[in-house]
């Protein structure tokens, strides 16, 4: 336990463990020195000189990164130091522009909030000249303008995501933050993950909107146009209407779709239930060969949902593609139903939808885009709004999104049961297929359908679940009678490389994978923590908006499991077969590629 120091905070006395910054122990004290480069979830830098404080030493600190010492008395708001803070701000401010009603985070921007909170009246600097142009690769924008050099984005996509898109150049006033290289941000390795979005505490970094599009295809009366909503979107849909965080809005959501205009209204949960049917039996048919054969080349089975993680192992591990399911990811797999067998269904020419998506992620925009999204014959999802875009759409209609009734989506497509709903959490794509999978093995559902050791924060974790095999299984695999499934689940694409790597290893020198099933989720928390979702969350709120998910869970009764969502089994009757079937392989799977060139 580490040793615990009494200092003094403007005159009130606390005591704290040692190690602790001034900025935390000021937290303790309910006093909220101001930042700019900080962010909860990052290595602290002091960078930018916000949260200077007097310590009675000749200079003033920086708050983020010294810690406190025992005895130590902190002032946080002396003249001298609401001074330095303004000079700062003023300095920042010069560099600027002055665009803020025009700009994507009017009213969400921290540079915005702290020029209130410090009440600059005239800047005593000319404003530069602003006219670097606009960068980017489709899909995240990027504001050379607006940067404000805190360094965030370079500290998430690095130390955080390993992937090492951005990058500091130069030093003192000619220091910028550029693509790896000087590159176009499109000529990078960067995965769309959209982390760097979150944390930019301005207008500098932010995703490609479609609002525009949607409301073209909305007013359009030729088009049909049908909406599907990720499961994360339902638990931080709420937060920019000023809901708590983890609010579980489902219904709302649902009304909120039918009140913007789109004509009809279903839910990715529907597919992530899909998803699990088919990723499931690939899994249990994958293994059932391996135990048969006793060759384990093609285990352990990767999840395919997370578009971040996909192009990050297409660039970093191609060698290890063939592990990766086949299956699509939700999204994709609704979107090719929509325009075969809903508009089967409904009697409406494919050509007639537009089908659009909204998701906590920006990688979707680019998972949508790839070419190969095709298999209906159409491009399969039209648009891709993030939960932030999709808040917007909301002010734009002036929706009182907190009073809306509760409405459901349509069955066909819109049913769904508690396993579809927690894929939006770190774990959930795991716990979900576990749930199935020990349905099929074992003939029998499990008596507690909570797997916990796979949920929660922690960076990897690791589970084994030992399945009793129902006894057709056992004759076929000369009596053994139970197997135990070794799964592991990484989130956050540094964790997943650190997982990527045991795998190589393991393959290369044993030819043989310690774990059978492995979920890896892009951004940190999973889809909750997704690059597109409300900004200013840090993990410990993205693990709130995950126990939404499992409150919604918990709330399914006896329809907790995948292989009890009457909608998906119809969808096979009617439609697609079975699961794995050649249709289903079809319409639902697809390949990777290898991106190693980007490296
Ligand atoms: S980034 Fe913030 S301060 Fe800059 S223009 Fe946008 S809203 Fe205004
Ligand atoms: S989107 Fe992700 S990978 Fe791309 S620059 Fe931002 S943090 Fe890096
Ligand atoms: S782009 Fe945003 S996060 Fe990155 S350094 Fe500039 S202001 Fe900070």
């Amino acid at each position: 336990m580490s040793k615990e120091i009494k200092i003094k905070i403007d005159g009130m006395e606390i005591v704290v463990p040692e190690g602790t910054s001034i900025l935390d122990a000021a937290k303790k004290a309910n006093i909220n020195i101001p930042t700019l480069c900080y962010h909860k979830d990052l290595t602290p830098t002091g960078a930018c000189g916000m949260c200077v404080v007097d310590i009675g030493a000749l200079t003033l600190k920086r708050a983020c990164i010294t810690p406190i010492e025992n005895g130590m008395e902190v002032i946080t708001h002396s003249k001298k130091v609401i001074n330095a803070r303004k000079a700062v701000l003023e300095l920042i401010m010069s560099n600027h522009p002055d665009e803020c009603l025009e700009c994507v985070r009017n009213k969400t921007c921290e540079l915005q909030e702290l020029a209130e909170n410090l009440k600059i009246d005239e800047l005593p600097f000319e404003r530069s000249k602003f006219d670097k142009p606009l960068d980017t690769n489709g899909v995240i924008i990027r504001d050379p303008n607006k940067c404000i050099l805190c360094g965030r984005c370079v500290t998430v996509c690095q130390e955080v995501q390993t992937v090492y898109a951005l990058e500091f150049t130069n030093r003192g006033f000619d220091t910028t933050v550029k693509p790896f290289m000087d590159n176009a941000l499109a000529d990078t390795v960067c995965t769309n993950c959209g982390q760097c979005t979150n944390v930019c505490p301005v207008g500098a970094l932010y995703e490609r909107s479609d609002i525009d599009k949607v409301w073209d295809a909305i007013n359009d009366p030729t088009k049909h146009v049908v909406v599907q909503e990720a499961p994360a979107v339902r638990v931080a849909i709420g937060e920019p209407f000023g809901l708590p965080v983890g609010t579980v809005s489902s219904g709302k959501m649902h009304t909120a779709l039918k009140r913007l205009g789109f004509d009809m209204v279903f839910d990715t949960n529907f597919s992530a239930d899909l998803t699990i049917m088919e990723e499931g039996t690939e899994v249990v048919t994958k293994l059932l060969k391996a135990l048969t054969t006793n060759d384990f080349s093609q285990i352990p089975v990767v999840t395919s949902c997370s578009p971040g993680w996909v192009k990050f192992m297409e660039t970093y591990f191609p060698n290890l593609k063939h592990h990766v399911s086949s299956a699509k990811s939700p999204q994709q797999m609704f979107g090719t139903l929509v325009k075969t067998y809903y508009a089967e269904k409904a009697n409406i020419d494919a050509k007639d939808i537009v089908s659009v998506s909204i998701m906590p992620c920006t990688a979707k925009k680019f998972e949508a885009d790839r070419p190969e999204m095709k298999d209906s014959g159409y491009q399969d999802v039209d648009y891709v709004l993030t939960t932030r875009e999709f808040s917007r759409m909301i002010k734009q209609a002036g929706i009182d999104f907190v009073n809306l009734p509760e409405e459901e989506a349509a069955e066909l497509m819109g049913f769904y049961t508690g396993a579809g709903t927690i894929f939006g959490a770190s774990g959930g794509v795991m716990e979900a297929a576990l749930r199935t999978a020990y349905f099929v093995l074992a003939g029998k559902d499990l008596e507690n359908v909570d797997i916990m050791p796979v949920r929660g924060l922690e960076g990897i974790k690791e589970a084994s679940v030992m399945i009793p095999l129902k006894e057709e299984l056992q004759n076929d695999l000369g009596g053994v009678k139970e197997f135990e499934a070794k799964v592991a689940v990484a989130h956050g694409l540094g964790n997943a490389r650190k997982l990527m790597e045991i795998v190589d290893k393991d393959m290369k020198e044993k030819g043989v994978c310690r774990y059978h099933f492995i979920e890896i989720m892009a951004c940190p928390g999973g889809c909750v923590g997704g690059g597109g979702q409300p900004y200013g969350m840090d993990l410990a709120g993205k693990g709130r908006r995950a126990e939404g998910l499992y409150k919604e869970d918990k709330e399914m009764l006896e329809f907790r499991c995948s292989h009890y969502n009457k909608a998906v089994n119809k969808a096979y009757e009617d439609y697609l077969g079975a699961p794995y079937s050649e249709k289903a392989h079809k319409l639902l799977h697809t390949k990777y590629i290898d991106r190693s060139d980007l490296k």
